[in-house]
This record gives C-alpha cells, sequence and structure tokens, in this order.
C-alpha cells in the first residue's frame, strides 16, 4: 500500500499515510486540540504512567511548548504494583531526560494508608480516585494551571457510552475536553490533548519516533470494569468521533448557569480543602482515615 499523499509506502492503512504523512497528521491532531481549547501560554503537568499514551503525550506536548509558550513539567505516581510499577517509573525517567522536563514522582510507600489494597479483588475504584486526587494535588501545590492526561479516543468514547448506558448524565457532562482551573477549590485545570487520537494511532506514534513505553498492562485491569467495557464497545474510528462531537454540543451550558455548577455539587472538602463532589469529606481523606 502507498501513502495518499506522496505515494511512500505507507505505514498506517486506516488512513494511508506514509511515516512522514503520519508524522504530520499526529501533529496536527495535538494542534488542533490546543488551538480549539485556546490553550496557551499557561503551565501542565503530564502524568505519566509509562504507558504508550502518556510517552506519546509528554513527547508531543515537549515539541509544540515553545510554540504554544507551555510550561510543563512530568508527574510519576509509583504505584508499588508488584512487577509493574518500576517498569513504568523507569520509562517516566527516560521520558523526562529525552524531553528535559521536571519529572515529578510520589511514591505510594509514602502514602501507605491511601494505598489501595492491590490483593482485593476490585482495586481500580480507589486506585483511580488516588491518581486523580495526587495529580490534582501536585499540580495545585508545585504552581501548575493545568493537569494533562494520556486520554485517547477510545477512552472517551467508551467512558461516555458507559455513562450513557449507566445514565450517569452528571458525569458525563463533567468529562468535557477541557475544564478551566477553579483556583477556590484547589482545583487544576484539566486538558486532553490526546482527545481525537486513537490508541492505535498512539502506539504508532512511540513505534515511529522511537519513544520508550511499556506495553504491558497492569495485572488489574481485568478486574478494571471501565476496560472491560472499552474491549467490547468495537465501533470506527469516525463513529467514536462524532458520538464525542455529538456530546461536546450536549454539554454546552444551559443559558445562565455554568457548566461547573450545573453538573455537579463542587465544594471544598472539609479536610484536607481540595475539591469533592461527595457529601462530607472526599474519598482521599477517608480513606486516610479509614473510613472506607
Ligand atoms: S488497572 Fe486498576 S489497579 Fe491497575 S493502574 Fe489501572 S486503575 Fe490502578
Ligand atoms: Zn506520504
Ligand atoms: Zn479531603
Amino acid at each position: 500500500m502507498r501513502c495518499k499523499l506522496c505515494r511512500q509506502k505507507a505505514v498506517y492503512a486506516p488512513l494511508r499515510f506514509c511515516k512522514e504523512h503520519f508524522l504530520a497528521y499526529y501533529e496536527k491532531k495535538v494542534r488542533r486540540y490546543l488551538e480549539s481549547t485556546h490553550t496557551r501560554n499557561t503551565s501542565i503537568l503530564i502524568g505519566v504512567s509509562g504507558g504508550k499514551d502518556s510517552s506519546a503525550l509528554a513527547e508531543v506536548l515537549a515539541g509544540l511548548a515553545e510554540e504554544y509558550g507551555l510550561k510543563l513539567g512530568l508527574l510519576c505516581i509509583d504505584l508499588r504494583i508488584p512487577d509493574y510499577s518500576d517498569k513504568g517509573t523507569a520509562v517516566a525517567r527516560t521520558i523526562a531526560k529525552r524531553t528535559g522536563l521536571k519529572l515529578h514522582i510520589v511514591d505510594m510507600r509514602d502514602w501507605p494508608r491511601a494505598t489501595p489494597d492491590f490483593a482485593n479483588k476490585k482495586p481500580c475504584g480507589p486506585c483511580g480516585t488516588l491518581k486523580r486526587y495526587l495529580l490534582n494535588k501536585v499540580a495545585v501545590e508545585e504552581g501548575y494551571a493545568f493537569v494533562a492526561t494520556g486520554h485517547n479516543l477510545d477512552d472517551e468514547f467508551s467512558s461516555a457510552l458507559h455513562n450513557l448506558f449507566q445514565r450517569n448524565v452528571g458525569q458525563l457532562r463533567r468529562s468535557q475536553k477541557k475544564l478551566p482551573p477553579r483556583p477556590e477549590l484547589k482545583l487544576a485545570g484539566r486538558v486532553k490533548p490526546l482527545y481525537y487520537l486513537t490508541e492505535k494511532e498512539n502506539r504508532l506514534f512511540c513505534l515511529l519516533r522511537g519513544i520508550p513505553h511499556d506495553a504491558d498492562e497492569c495485572p488489574y485491569s481485568m478486574d478494571n470494569p471501565q476496560l472491560s467495557f472499552k474491549k467490547r464497545a468495537v465501533f470506527g474510528r469516525d463513529e467514536k468521533r462524532n458520538l464525542l462531537k455529538s456530546i461536546e454540543q450536549l454539554q454546552r451550558p444551559a443559558p445562565d448557569i455554568p457548566v461547573g455548577e450545573e453538573a455537579g455539587s463542587l465544594h471544598a472538602c472539609p479536610s484536607c480543602g481540595y475539591a469533592t463532589t461527595s457529601k462530607d469529606a472526599c474519598v482521599f481523606c477517608k480513606l486516610m482515615t479509614g473510613e472506607r
């Protein structure tokens, strides 16, 4: 198969691109995200796990940082999952060296009470909470305006569909492609620059650019209900993109009501001061005090 633009050998069958044109397409999608969300002249803490998505994200953003005026840093949370976390942390260190970005590491040995019980059959719920909490906490403490995650089109599509199936409309309205910072709630903003790129495209970007990444999945991923749902949600790239675009339209705020207000009653946790939707202390504080 030949590239549809230059007739060189194609490396990406779905769009018939050669290496050079695939890399240009990939970067164009990230530029489009930054431009459509007006993400410029700001600071972003990128969560890196060592997997293909977050590694690709760190490298592509590092390449665009100067042009878009982005001050970037990396955060790796070492969950201490046996036979898994060490590899991810090692990759994060290599990515930091390659990109020259500052790497913050949170070692779960420092948070023994909050560490999910990985022997438990369902560690993913608390693990996800913990990762979101710590990413935000480090961003706020270190002065980053936004956190960036490697969420891709497949992740966003399956979580949107899951929320629809669960009638989880509040969550659906909150999971937008960009959320602004809310300093009064110690809440960093959120950006997902790989929002319109698929998992396959991120993997290929890593391979073509020689970006190190750990191809292994977390040993608990089989117990992760969101991941198993994702495997069932088999649709084409355009269908996925179109569903997300439809949801974006639905997410536009109703007149006079800011989306953040309407979508959930976010307030400051009485114990740690970070934003939460739970009625009293946030889940993290409950974990710390053994209430959960
Ligand atoms: S699969 Fe579950 S346990 Fe493993 S890192 Fe993801 S959320 Fe945590
Ligand atoms: Zn080409
Ligand atoms: Zn709290």
